[in-house]
């Protein structure tokens, strides 16, 4: 069995603890350092399945970008896939913040929306 340690800095809260994973086999089996079970749950997810909400830009119809974001974290292998996704699409003039300019991005459930009025 080969035992590791990994080193994460929580980003859950403001607080940023530095959390220790040990992991067996590349299964995390230990957290410590974590002041809540929000950096336990995030240091486990993190090693076996790590997540990153997408910010970015779109284009406008017309000219200019506006920025955008995943309504909710996305697989972190899969942001290289929604980022070509994204730069593919050109937001109409009429978008507003709020509107969905890619439903299900990257084969997730999840959308990116506009953030900003076009
Ligand atoms: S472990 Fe808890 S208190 Fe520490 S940064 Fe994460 S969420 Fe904040």
């Amino acid at each position: 069995m080969e035992t590791k340690e990994r080193i994460l800095t929580c980003i859950v809260c403001p607080r940023g603890c530095r959390l220790s994973v040990t992991l067996e086999d590349g299964k995390p089996v230990s957290v410590t350092g974590n002041s809540c079970k929000r950096g336990l749950d995030y240091a486990i997810n993190e090693c076996t399945h790590p997540m990153r909400t997408l910010t970015s830009t779109v284009r406008v119809e017309g000219g200019g970008v506006i920025s955008v974001k995943t309504t909710s974290p996305i697989p972190k292998e899969k942001m290289f896939a929604a980022m070509e996704e994204l730069n593919r699409v050109t937001a109409p003039k009429s978008t507003v913040a709020g509107d969905a300019l890619i439903k299900g991005i990257a084969g997730t459930d999840v959308d990116l929306v506009a953030t900003e009025d076009a």
